[in-house]
C-alpha cells in the first residue's frame, strides 16, 4: 500500500472522529458528557492506551481530573498535580506541550509512592484560552515512543477546537451552582422542575420532593459563629449527596433549606430516603477546629398527583416540613392527601 493511501487513511480517521465529536458538542449537555467525549477522541486520535482531561481548580495551583478514557474510576481519581509539579504541572507552568518518550529518562515524571507504573511514554498538551490555561489533555501509553509530532500537533489541534465549548460548558455549570454548596442552586430547579414533572405525567412515573430544613440552626450559628455554620452547611450537602442516586438532584433551596427530586421515586421510596439522609447527618460529627460539631434535619415529603403543579408539589413538601418541625424535629412527616368525605 502506498503511504498515499496511508495519509488518506489516517486523515480520513481523524477527520471522522473530530466529526463524531463536533456532533455531538453541538447536541449539549453537561461538562462531564463533553470532557469524556474528548478524551475519548484524544484516546482515538493517539492510538493512546488511555487519555485524561485535566483543569486547573478555582485557585489555579491545582490540576485535577475530570475526565478519562481507558482509566478505571479510581485510577481517573488519583491523578492530580500540583502546578510546576509532574509533567502535567510543568505543561501548565511552561504552556507548551510535553512529548516525552521514555518516562525513566525524563526527570520531570512524579510517579506516586504507590503507584504501578505501567506507563512508559506521554504525551500533555495545555488548553489555552485567550485568557490562559485552564487544564491539559493528557495522553499514555505502556510503549516507549509511542507518540510523535504528528500526535501532538493532533491533539494540540483537538484541545483548540474545544476549548470555547468546555468554557462555555463550565460558565453554565457555575450558573446553575450555588457557590457554597455545590448543590444546584434555585434557578436551576425552576428550570428543571417543570420538565421532571411534564415527564412524571407523560410516562405515569411516580416523582417525589424532600424538602430538608436544618433544625435550629440559627441557635447553632449564634453558638459557634458564621463560619462554623457555612462548613456545617456544606457537609450536609457532602453528605446528603453521598445518600442519593446519579438522577437525583440537590438543591440549595433557601438559606440553610435543601431540597431533594427523586424521579421514579413513589412516596414511600422517597420516605426511605429521606431517612437515610437524616440518619446520616444525625450520626455525624463535623470537625472545627477543636470542636466536633453536629446537627440535625427535618424533612417533608410529598409525591407528585396528576392533576398538580410545580408550585403545588412544593407547598405539599413544605406543609410536611413544617409538620415534623412541630412535630419535635430530627425527623421525616409526609403529606397526606385530605380524605374525600362521604
Ligand atoms: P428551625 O429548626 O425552626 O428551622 O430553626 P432555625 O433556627 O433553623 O430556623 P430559622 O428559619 O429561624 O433560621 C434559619 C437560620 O439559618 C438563619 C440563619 O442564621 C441560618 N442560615 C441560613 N443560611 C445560612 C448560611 O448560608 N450560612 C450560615 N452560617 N447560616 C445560615
Ligand atoms: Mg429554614
Ligand atoms: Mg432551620
Amino acid at each position: 500500500m502506498s503511504t498515499t493511501t496511508d495519509s488518506k487513511g489516517q486523515y480520513k480517521r481523524v477527520f471522522t472522529v473530530l466529526f463524531q465529536l463536533t456532533k455531538k458538542v453541538n447536541e449539549g449537555g453537561a461538562l462531564s458528557d463533553l470532557l469524556r467525549m474528548v478524551a475519548q477522541a484524544a484516546t482515538e486520535l493517539t492510538d493512546a492506551d488511555s487519555c485524561s482531561i485535566m483543569l486547573l481548580d478555582d485557585s489555579g495551583r491545582e490540576l485535577l481530573s475530570k475526565a478519562s478514557h481507558g482509566l478505571s474510576p479510581e485510577e481517573e481519581a488519583r491523578i492530580s498535580f500540583q502546578v510546576g509539579r509532574g509533567v502535567a504541572g510543568w505543561v501548565v507552568e511552561h504552556g507548551s506541550p510535553a512529548l516525552v518518550a521514555d518516562i525513566s529518562q525524563d526527570p520531570r515524571f512524579e510517579a506516586r509512592e504507590e503507584q504501578e507504573i505501567t506507563i512508559r511514554s506521554l504525551l500533555t498538551v495545555p488548553l489555552v484560552t485567550k485568557e490562559g490555561i485552564i487544564g491539559v489533555i493528557n495522553a499514555t501509553s505502556a510503549r516507549v515512543g509511542a507518540f510523535q509530532v504528528e500526535h501532538e500537533e493532533l491533539l494540540t489541534y483537538l484541545g483548540a477546537s474545544i476549548v470555547k465549548d468546555i468554557e462555555n460548558a463550565r460558565l453554565y455549570c457555575l450558573s446553575i451552582t450555588d457557590s457554597l454548596t455545590r448543590a444546584y442552586n434555585r434557578q436551576y430547579l425552576f428550570q428543571h422542575l417543570p420538565q421532571e414533572i411534564e415527564r412524571a405525567r407523560r410516562y405515569q412515573s411516580p416523582l417525589s420532593l424532600i424538602l430538608a430544613d436544618i433544625d435550629l440552626f440559627k441557635r447553632f450559628n449564634d453558638t459557634y459563629g458564621h463560619l462554623a455554620g457555612d462548613f456545617v452547611l456544606k457537609e450536609v450537602v457532602r453528605l446528603s449527596k453521598r445518600q442519593i442516586r446519579e438522577i437525583d438532584m440537590l438543591v440549595r433551596y433557601g438559606g440553610e433549606e435543601l431540597l431533594f427530586v427523586l424521579p421514579n421515586t413513589p412516596l414511600q421510596g422517597a420516605v426511605i430516603t429521606a431517612e437515610r439522609v437524616r440518619q446520616a447527618i444525625e450520626g455525624a460529627e463535623f470537625p472545627w477546629s477543636d470542636k466536633r460539631l453536629r446537627v440535625t434535619v427535618s424533612m417533608g415529603v410529598a409525591e407528585f398527583h396528576e392533576g398538580g403543579t410545580d408550585e403545588l408539589l412544593l407547598q405539599q413538601a413544605d406543609q410536611a416540613l413544617y409538620l415534623a418541625k412541630s412535630e419535635g424535629r430530627n425527623c421525616v412527616r409526609t403529606f397526606e392527601k385530605p380524605q374525600a368525605n362521604g
